[in-house]
């Protein structure tokens, strides 16, 4: 069972201040689950987790990772800037990008952050940007093409993703050709990335790619003579979305990476190579809930119950048909003996938060919590049919309730035609 981390008079008392809709984050769970990831990965000397900033671009929640050792996987010139404004800077930023635009390598090495190129054409491009001189630490994507599945059993694949068909990347001939041209660039310090498969749900999705990646290091220094600084397991570490799933145990994947380590890169003489992580979904999804009120009900074909939030505050069920549990709160313990569709407002019919989900009877007036939203929620919204993004609140270690974003006016929705009623 998915219990929330606040209870119906906890949101009450939140409401009269903060009404719905919001997303709330949890201080405690997020520090919590940065501390297991850190002492995961402890038996590497520099490791260290790179927070995807795109799952998540709040300072406030930002400067929490940091405080608790993380840097920051950056994507893009907002994303840096924003790293830049919370003082988070240097080798403390890894700008994992692509069709990246020559000022966004700017502005990364302006910052001293790792530049991770995705493509081997990138290397002249992000030279030129840079007035010819590349700064001493950079890192390589890789794509090992075909497809990535793991654990065949009879029910089918536990982990199947398509890297093959993706456009991120390098293939192993160009990789090794980058590293041969970055190092006769002068490029001293090199690490290697990549990302074979989203959101899995297995200790051994992170073991199987490092192995990968440690055999490509081995096959990379015999070839060619470089010895690589780091290697970047990237995203991917999932959640338990569903009641039913089996959560990831983020100790027994750091231990497995360990002995995939010792057994490919010690014998090498290679035990001095980092372990970098870029996770978004694991640091943050589950420390996050969308608070939102039942507002309507409608009974038609089916059974329908309107909220005040919809797929502008978080659009994953709309967009892939995710699965997100749904609390009713003050309902825990009741039987779910009703069959809703829980809608938004969008003039868009795949704006459903649930479809045919069983729930406890719903009153107007009653308040859902939406599960597993910290990550890919807020950052995913935007403002189709008008529809202004809500706000995002904390809750703190020691429980109070503090506004880290407001939600958006119609100030802000028309801020861009600046200038327009003026004539
Ligand atoms: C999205 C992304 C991540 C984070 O992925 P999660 O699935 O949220 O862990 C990490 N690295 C890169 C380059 C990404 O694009």
């Amino acid at each position: 069972m998915k219990r929330p981390f606040i209870d119906k008079e906890q949101a009450e008392e939140i409401i009269k201040t903060y009404p719905t809709p919001f997303h709330i984050y949890d201080e405690k769970g997020i520090r919590e689950n940065a501390r297991a990831l850190r002492q995961a990965f402890s038996w590497n000397d520099g490791y260290k987790e790179y927070f995807a900033v795109k799952a998540t671009p709040n300072p406030t929640i930002l400067k929490i990772l940091h405080e608790e050792g993380c840097g920051l996987d950056c994507s893009s010139m907002a994303e840096l800037e924003l790293a830049s404004r919370c003082g988070i800077t240097g080798e403390n930023i890894m700008f994992s990008s692509n069709v990246t635009p020559p000022a966004e390598f700017t502005r990364c090495r302006d910052l001293g952050g790792i530049i991770n190129l995705d493509d081997i054409t990138h290397i002249e491009m992000c030279r030129e940007a840079l007035g010819g001189t590349l700064p001493e630490v950079m890192s390589c994507r890789f794509n090992p093409g075909g497809v990535f599945t793991l654990g065949d059993s009879a029910e089918g694949f536990q982990v199947m993703d398509n890297p093959g068909d993706a456009k991120y990347g390098m293939t192993e001939s160009q990789i090794i050709e980058a590293y041969r041209t970055l190092s006769s660039y002068g490029v001293k310090r090199l690490g290697i990335h990549a990302f074979l498969a989203s959101n899995t749900l297995s200790n051994d999705y992170y073991p199987a790619l490092a192995k990968i990646l440690f055999r490509l290091v081995v096959k990379i220094r015999k070839e060619t003579g470089i010895k690589l600084s780091f290697v970047n397991l990237s995203g991917g570490v999932g959640i338990a979305y569903k009641p039913e799933d089996t959560a990831n145990d983020i100790a027994v994947i750091g231990a497995k990476v360990r002995e995939v380590y010792n057994e490919v890169l010690t014998p090498e003489g290679m035990d001095d190579i980092a372990i970098y992580t870029e996770l978004g979904r694991f640091m943050l999804a589950p420390y996050g809930h969308l608070v939102k009120t039942a507002t309507n009900e409608k009974h038609t074909y089916k059974e329908y119950i309107g909220v005040d939030a919809c797929a502008a505050d978080l659009m994953r069920p709309a967009m892939y048909g995710a699965y997100h549990h749904i609390t009713v709160l003050g309902k825990e313990e009741a039987p779910c003996d009703h069959v809703y569709d829980v809608t938004g407002c969008l003039c868009e019919n795949n704006d459903k938060f649930a479809v045919d989900r069983r729930l406890p009877a719903i009153d107007r007036g009653d308040i859902l919590v939406i599960h597993d939203t910290g990550a890919h929620g807020y950052s995913m919204g935007y403002n189709y049919n008008g529809r202004l993004r809500s706000a995002e609140l904390l809750l703190g270690e020691d429980g109070s309730v503090k506004l880290i974003r407001r939600r958006e006016t119609l100030d802000d929705y028309f801020a861009t035609l600046d200038g327009f009623w003026d004539t």
